[in-house]
């Protein structure tokens, strides 16, 4: 060990010499007492208060006869006793919606009185079936349970075309096919099959109706909505909401109203999203266009008691809808008398927000905004809007008003009421369910072309090709928004027929069909009698889908001209979520079918092709024949004033 240095000097002390001295005089045994006394009277102090705050954030339960708890009484009444009972976290933790994969721990549920979880984006339980979802929601909801209060959770799910997160789900077809059914009675009860098939698994709200109405069929959003048309819209979305909240058993779904206000007019190139073009952009109606043209599904929408309305992640002007009081408090709370609870979209507090999340939930709030799709950091939620109230900054008032729509729809619903669900899970794509989704692609088919009656076909038609990227693929019926986010690719659920083995079945054997994807069907001595080419669009979802150019893909336009070759006749179904610009090729068709994203059965399809059922759709939004068509208006003209390929509301 090598020794320290001799100082330099006694008289001058270095510095280290210095602090030695200090260190000396100052830690005497007399000093030393001194400062522990004082410590341990701090520490004291210290412990005794957060006593107080751990006994003031913690009262004790509730009686076991508490008004809130006696499903005989008003609900007025019973929302009225459990908010007098709420502690200020209680009551904000009611506004919090997260996503089920950023939940630390289930018990953050009850630690936290969470007011939501949600399985967004595709987020499901480990093992994909009714099954594994109805145990996973239920421990979920026994989970909220156990808060001091009880109060139940919502569970939340995009089943915007049936429950179809679910493997062995019923699959419908997406929003803009039942549009073109124009059939409220249909689509009334596709949302009564849907809910029951929440209800079995637990699930206790839906978003959906979407009232989007797209304008530009470049937006990848387009085929969640009925239609571009507010009439339409206003009467499915309100049918849609019927169905949903239709209740059974004591308890029902919560619909929800999306994405408010005037989603679907954005305007191309101009999305606040680095990746997208349109979606999540500016919304460009002036005010009297966006209050006579989008806001009156909403009017439609609250008639019909719709429980919760979702505000879109879009701005109109140089405002989120989101931070607008005059949009989502003075014209939808006041003005239409909405009564339920106003909800953001994901992550909608604070995307594309120029001001710190503290800010932001504060604007958001007073705006009106009711619970927040957090989705993710809760805890941070309920402690900087707890001090926002605290410092005045959001008035006891206006939370005691949200968390009183929140309870009130809870309460409504029979959430408090029902045990958690052990059974109805026969109901989950069940016999009657598949029947009735045939049904809806039947009549959400829209025969466009029809050149010296080809269709419907007969079914001893002689030979018969079949080719393209969507005549043998479940996936692509289906689009997005089923099992993943994002959708899947290929023939993979169970319980639904490709319009493939749809065609097949209605024919039972009286024709000879054959079938290869690409249309490679060698060379035959004698042409086929029909071809039909059932060509699709990839599945996609949300801005993923923004497209510049939504055409017929090279491999299908081989596949069409390959099958036209051997063929003497030829039929075009498109599976696709918008129109798609056709007009270079529509001429050498012979028939052309709009199937749109028809969901599990194939074979509803099939029954209009072989005449089992008749071409009743209509096209719910204008077909254009040319990009500079689009965005059109809300009148049903298009943007540079031609004439479109298609008007809306054609259909042969
Ligand atoms: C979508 C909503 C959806 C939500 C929850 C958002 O990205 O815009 O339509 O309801 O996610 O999944």
């Amino acid at each position: 060990m090598v020794k320290p240095n001799k100082p330099k000097s006694r008289t001058k002390k270095s510095k280290k010499t210095k602090v030695k001295s200090f260190t000396k005089h100052f830690f005497n045994r007399r000093t030393i007492w001194m400062f522990l006394c004082i410590g341990s009277l701090l520490l004291g102090v210290v412990l005794i208060n957060q006593n107080t705050v751990s006994l003031e954030s913690q009262p004790s339960p509730p009686p076991f006869d508490a008004i809130y708890k006696q499903s005989n009484q008003l609900i007025e009444k019973r929302v009225s006793d459990l908010l007098s009972r709420m502690t200020l976290e209680e009551k904000i933790g009611q506004m919090a919606l997260v996503d089920k994969n950023s939940l630390k721990n289930v018990e953050d549920i009850s630690l936290y009185n969470l007011g939501g979880v949600l399985s967004g984006a595709g987020a499901k339980p480990a093992i994909n079936s009714p099954k594994g979802w109805q145990d996973m929601v239920d421990s979920m909801k026994n989970q909220s349970m156990k808060s001091r209060l009880g109060i139940p959770i919502l569970y939340g799910v995009d089943a915007i075309h049936g429950h179809a997160n679910v493997l062995g789900a019923t699959v419908f077809p997406h929003a803009i096919g039942l549009g073109a059914t124009a059939d409220r009675e249909l689509v009334e009860d596709v949302a009564i099959a849907t809910a029951q098939e929440l209800k079995a698994t637990g699930v206790n709200w839906s978003y959906s109706p979407s009232l989007d109405a797209p304008k530009d069929i470049r937006w990848g959003r387009v085929y969640e909505a009925f239609s571009d048309d507010s009439s339409l819209n206003s009467l499915l979305g309100s049918a849609y909401i019927s169905g949903t909240q239709r209740s059974s058993a004591g308890s029902n779904v919560l619909a929800t109203a999306k994405h408010y206000l005037a989603t679907g007019s954005m305007v191309w190139g101009e999305s606040n999203h680095k990746k997208f073009k349109i979606d999540q952009g500016k919304t460009s109606p002036d005010e009297q266009n966006l209050i006579n043209q989008y806001l009156p599904p909403y009017k439609s929408a609250v008639d019909a008691n719709v429980a919760s309305v979702m505000v879109g992640l879009n701005q109109w002007g140089d405002q989120r809808i989101i931070d607008s009081k005059s949009l989502v408090t003075d014209k939808l709370k006041n003005e239409l008398g909405f009564k339920g609870f106003v909800v953001s979209d994901w992550y909608g507090v604070y995307e594309y927000s120029n001001v710190s999340k503290y800010q932001a939930n504060i604007n958001t709030i007073n705006a009106g905004l009711d619970m927040a799709m957090l989705p993710y950091d809760y805890k941070t939620f309920i402690k900087d809007v707890s001090k926002a109230v605290k410092k005045g900054k959001i008035s006891q008032s206006r939370v005691d008003d949200a968390v009183e729509r929140i309870l009130y729809q809870k309460f409504k619903a029979g959430l408090f009421n029902t045990a958690p669900s052990t059974t109805g899970l026969e109901k989950v794509g069940s016999v009657e369910h598949h029947q009735l989704a045939r049904k809806a692609v039947s009549e959400s088919a829209v025969l466009l072309k029809n050149k010296n009656d080809l269709l419907p076909l007969v079914k001893n038609t002689g030979h018969i090709l079949v080719a393209g990227s969507g005549a043998d693929n479940v996936g692509r019926q289906c689009g997005a928004w089923t099992v993943e986010w994002q959708g899947i690719d290929g023939n993979w659920t169970p319980g639904g027929t490709s319009i493939l083995q749809g065609i097949r079945d209605v024919t039972g054997g009286n024709s000879l069909v054959d079938y290869e994807k690409n249309g490679n069907f060698g060379t035959f001595t004698k042409k086929a009698d029909v071809g039909i080419a059932i060509i699709s669009e990839k599945p996609y979802a949300e801005g993923w889908g923004d497209n510049p150019n939504p055409t017929i893909s090279k491999e299908d336009l081989q596949t069409i001209e390959r099958l036209k070759a051997s063929s003497n006749k030829i039929i075009v179904v498109i599976l696709s979520g918008r129109p798609l610009l056709i007009s270079d090729q529509i001429q050498s068709w012979d028939s052309l079918i709009a199937g749109w994203l028809p969901g599990s059965e194939g074979a509803g399809l099939a029954d209009v092709l072989f005449g089992d059922k008749p071409f009743t759709g209509k096209l719910p939004l204008l077909w254009p024949s040319s990009i500079n068509q689009v965005p059109t208006n809300s009148d049903g003209t298009t943007h540079d004033k031609t004439k479109p390929l298609f008007q809306r509301g054609f259909g042969l």
